[in-house]
């Protein structure tokens, strides 16, 4: 676990416990099967409609966390590596809490920007906070 992990966990035990009200985003859970030596991720375009990101982006978050290179194909997303789904949707969730879902409103309304200064920002766009993450 890198030292900005370690931070990003502290920050998330610190929030306080979410209401009812707050918790009505699901997360979606990964539909997928492992055929061979690889994993299907079948409903890849139903993540990216949900987490407004584009099936590259979390294709490119996947191949980063599961060190296997992904590709993108009619029945979603092909990782090359045998993933269980409970570690994919270990990982989906990471993906999720860190660069989707607003730390402050809790709501998954954001979308990244790439300022000029090389940071990259979430904003979100229910509440306007902002913030940086890193290696997006
Ligand atoms: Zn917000």
């Amino acid at each position: 676990m890198s030292k900005y992990d370690e931070l990003l966990d502290r920050a998330f035990s610190k929030l306080p416990v979410l209401s009812e009200e707050k918790v009505d985003f699901k997360i979606p859970p990964a539909d997928c099967i492992i055929q061979g030596n690889k994993t299907l991720l079948k409903n890849i375009s139903q993540m990216a409609n949900i987490a407004r990101r584009s099936p590259e982006e979390i294709g490119k978050y996947l191949t980063k966390e599961l060190a296997a290179p992904v590709s993108i194909s009619e029945q979603g997303l092909v990782i090359n590596a045998k993933v269980q789904s409970a570690s994919l949707n270990d990982k989906i969730r990471k993906y999720f809490e860190t660069y989707i879902i607003c730390k402050e409103c809790h709501k998954p309304d954001t979308h990244v920007e790439h300022t000029d200064r090389g940071y990259i920002l979430i904003v979100c766009e229910a509440c306007g906070a902002r913030y940086t993450v890193k290696n997006y």
